[in-house]
């Protein structure tokens, strides 16, 4: 997708933690489960970025939080230059029309009762915007998606998967945002309707130079279509950095375990150490972390000083790398 270097961001956190007060049953007293804790990234106008890594990490949590549908516990949301991080409803509102989310599930976000033409004048009503202006716009939203105009009489269930899609992207794009938050958007597809979604948003994003945060927990499916790739684990960003660099050149052990479960990378680098790069074990509970590198309970290059220290997100070629042992896996195995 398109490249923005020298724009400033739309899309601006630094140090963001989001937390969710959970009551454990039987418990007297609610338990902070921290979600996401320190998370810096920045998105530029007409940029895809990535956000990938395992479920439960804390992807859906970082992409809620940017879009002010929850509120941080620290740290900093700025959009198109504006410090939103505690804006209050009313404060947020004309923001909504510049931000929207796409979730996974294209058939439980819309209303089964609805029509589609329904669907696509909610935007619309909700934002005041007089009925002559959506009637005009409503068949051009269709036309963006590639649906055809007998659409907007028929229900949600009379369509496929990715046609539900388009009918969700379709609303997204009702007030013309210019950020998008993909959470999960071909997740529930069939891998050749994917290929469809991932073009069309490709082509939308060509069209309207929308910035999206495409989050996925498939590291093949953020590869299609990113410019920067974020991966997380554990509530925070292990690696950061271009596409390219992080497939041709992946530094943090998580990312290259990622990147081995890859059938078809794997083969393309003649990767031979496969059998060391499969992840073991499940993602600790967020309740209880490990101490220093979260990672490390799952890692193969885990020492001492990974237990003590927890280590800080540093540049490493052109990424950004939360590792103590960083280094792409032949070169690794070369220094061991
Ligand atoms: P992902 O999108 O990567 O699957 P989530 O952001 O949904 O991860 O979840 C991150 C962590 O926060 C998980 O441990 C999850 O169980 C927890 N979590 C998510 N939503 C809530 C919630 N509403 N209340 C309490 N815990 C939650």
């Amino acid at each position: 997708m398109n490249t923005a270097a020298a724009q400033k961001p739309i899309l601006d956190i630094r140090d963001i933690t989001t937390s969710y007060h959970i009551r454990r049953s039987g418990a007297q007293k609610a338990t902070t489960l921290v979600a996401v804790e320190d998370v810096t990234l920045s998105i530029k106008p007409g940029e895809t970025v990535g956000l990938v890594g395992e479920s439960g990490c804390g992807k859906s949590t970082l992409g809620r939080t940017i879009i002010r549908l929850l509120e941080p516990s620290a740290g900093m949301v700025s959009f198109a230059g504006q410090d939103i991080t505690h804006f209050n409803h009313q404060e947020m509102r004309p923001l909504r029309q510049e931000m929207q989310i796409v979730f996974q599930d294209p058939y439980a976000s819309l209303n089964p009762r609805f029509r589609v033409r329904q669907i696509l004048y909610e935007p619309f009503r909700i934002h005041g915007i007089s009925k002559a202006v959506a009637s005009q716009k409503i068949p051009e939203l269709l036309s963006l998606v590639q649906l055809p105009p007998d659409s907007l009489r028929r229900f949600p269930h009379e369509f496929s998967g990715g046609q539900r899609q388009r009918i969700a992207i379709a609303r997204a794009l009702a007030l013309e945002p210019s950020f998008l938050v993909l959470d999960e958007p071909v997740s529930a597809l069939d891998v050749s309707i994917q290929a469809q979604i991932l073009n069309l948003l490709e082509d939308l994003q060509t069209e309207l130079g929308l910035a999206y945060l495409f989050i996925a927990h498939d590291l093949s499916v953020v590869g299609q279509v990113s410019d920067r790739v974020a991966v997380m684990y554990l509530g925070r960003i292990v690696e950061e950095g271009p596409r390219d660099a992080v497939f041709n050149s992946p530094q943090h052990p998580y990312t290259i375990a990622l990147l081995s479960a890859i059938p078809d990378i794997s083969a393309a680098q003649g990767r031979q150490t496969r059998e060391r790069t499969i992840l073991v074990g499940d993602l600790p509970n967020p309740l209880d972390p490990p101490s220093g590198c979260r990672f490390r309970t799952r890692c193969w290059r885990g020492d001492q000083l990974c237990v003590e220290q927890d280590p800080p997100l540093a540049p490493v070629s052109d990424s950004l790398v939360a590792c103590h042992y960083p280094g792409a896996e032949n070169h690794w195995s070369a220094r061991s």
